[in-house]
């Protein structure tokens, strides 16, 4: 039996509107996707990232399969994503019965390397997914013009970094279209929920049909194309309403927690801390420190903290070795990608954490560490 858990990983913050929304969906009977908060939501995460459409899905994995399908991703099509992300990025790839490609991360700030990307050009490459790994930007500037120059788009996964910028843009802006995931331990979630942003109004019109099983938004019954039901429920949209309320305080929220863990273990001499690239500002979804000493070790600390009631995760699995993908083509096995999943160790960084409790996770963790 393992002790109560004093501190989870990333737990949600629901202490704005949130209860009085879901009251008003009970109470009205609007509790599908139909109601007043699913447009109200769209509209206020467009206005945050500052993009033209927002159409709201059921979890972010669906959202990532939309936008492929809206990008009309297929049969004998590649795309490149990073290794290092979660299985999602890859599976909607595989979803659209195209080929995800493995490209490796850039050391610095864990995001999809452009070098590494070109590597893998083929004439079936139809486009890149870069991800805005554990609240980091992706190289947004490297990669349009990667995607410009070859006549590629580029699909942005910010399901982790709703808040932050890169190069001066706001996460969500980038490429032809983002894709936010609104999972329960996301900075802003709605429990299970998902959203993809662009500024291309047919896009945007393709998304919005498929979404709703392709039926024509004039003619009831009559779809003109193959759809999914893909879409957000009127109580999910109204927590996320209210979390979109209070984006910019949840946000800096994390950057606080952030800030109070790059002091107290900057000096310790166990871990190497996440950097952020030049003019980038992450929104560290999870604070993700490196363990010197590697796998074992990372490990060792993980079980110490757990029997103190603090929990943590790994990185992700590099996804070239998982079975379903031990066969696709990557740049040279990614090293770095490996090398990060290694030693990686994601810290509790839920936003309501105080100046307290995060010194005591780090007087644990240095002291599992010397000992
Ligand atoms: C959370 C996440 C998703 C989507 O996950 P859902 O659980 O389906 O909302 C996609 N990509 C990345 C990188 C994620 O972290």
């Amino acid at each position: 039996m393992s002790p109560p858990l004093r501190y989870p990983l990333a737990a949600p913050d629901l202490s704005g509107n949130e209860r009085a929304y879901v009251l008003e969906c009970l109470e009205t009977g609007w509790i599908s996707s139909r109601g007043r908060f699913v447009p109200a939501f769209e509209e206020a995460v467009a206005r945050l990232v500052g993009r033209r459409h927002a159409v709201a899905t059921c979890n972010g994995t669906t959202a990532l399969h939309l936008a492929l399908l809206g990008l009309g991703v297929g049969p004998g099509d590649e795309v490149i994503v990073p290794s290092l992300t979660f299985v999602a990025t890859a599976n909607a790839v595989t979803y659209c019965g195209a080929r995800p490609v493995f490209a490796d991360v850039d050391p610095s700030t864990r995001c999809l390397s452009v070098e590494s990307a070109r590597r893998l050009l083929t004439a079936r490459t139809r486009g890149l997914i870069g991800v805005d790994l554990y609240g980091h930007p992706c190289d947004v500037t490297g990669l349009e013009a990667l995607a410009a120059e070859r006549g590629l788009w580029l699909l942005e996964d910010a399901a982790e970094a709703l808040g932050a910028e890169g190069a001066g843009r706001r996460v969500g802006s980038f490429g032809v279209a983002s894709v936010l995931s609104f999972f329960g331990n996301k900075t802003v979630t709605t429990g299970e929920g998902g959203m993809v942003l662009t500024d291309d109004d047919d896009l945007a019109a393709r998304l919005r049909l498929t979404r709703g099983q392709g039926q024509a938004p004039d003619r009831v019954y009559w779809f003109p194309t193959l759809g999914y039901n893909y879409r957000l429920t009127n109580v999910a949209a109204a927590i996320g309403l209210a979390q979109t309320e209070r984006a910019d305080r949840l946000v800096a929220d994390r950057r606080r927690v952030a800030g109070w863990y790059a002091s107290r273990l900057a000096d310790a001499d166990v871990v190497d801390l996440p950097g952020q690239a030049p003019g980038a500002r992450s929104v560290y979804w999870l604070y993700s420190v490196l363990v010197r000493g590697g796998a074992a070790r990372r490990d060792a600390l993980a079980r110490g903290l757990l029997a103190a009631g603090i929990e943590t995760r790994p990185l992700f699995t590099p996804l070239h070795e998982l079975p379903m993908y031990r066969e696709h083509p990557t740049d040279g096995g990614c090293p770095v990608s490996r090398d990060l999943a290694a030693r990686g160790l994601s810290l509790p960084t839920s936003s309501y954490l105080r100046e307290e409790d995060v010194d005591e996770i780090c007087g644990e963790l240095t002291r599992l560490a010397r000992s």
